[in-house]
């Protein structure tokens, strides 16, 4: 599953950085997550919190920010809210649209004690 993935590398990533700060536990994480990076979100969360079990990030919480999706058209060079990868400018019709936001997968940061 896409979100289980997710969810190990999410949790592995951050209790590293968190032991090379001598971090008894994680206490929430932050993520940036694009409204078009394909993520289903209830689903990251489930996975989370199985990834998380018997490790210090147990009980941690999992705060999604998410980032919404824009798009530049090449030809008019106009920005505008996508709701797809494939999306079309709003004034000239072309899909030569570069998405400049919206695929975001990140830690933003995260807490320790
Ligand atoms: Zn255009």
């Amino acid at each position: 599953m896409h979100e289980m993935t997710i969810a190990m590398n999410v949790v592995d990533a951050v209790i590293k950085r968190a032991q090379e700060n001598h971090a008894l536990y994680v206490t929430s994480i932050e993520l940036e997550i694009g409204e078009l990076a394909g993520i289903l979100n209830d689903s990251l969360l489930f996975c989370f919190d199985s990834v998380c079990k018997n490790t210090i990030a147990e009980s941690c919480k999992l705060n999604i920010h998410s980032v919404p999706a824009i798009g530049k058209c090449h030809h008019c060079e106009i920005t505008f809210t996508v709701e797809s990868l494939f999306a079309f400018c709003p004034d000239c019709s072309q899909f030569q649209v570069l998405i400049v936001s919206g695929k975001e997968l990140k830690i933003k940061s995260f807490n320790y004690e």
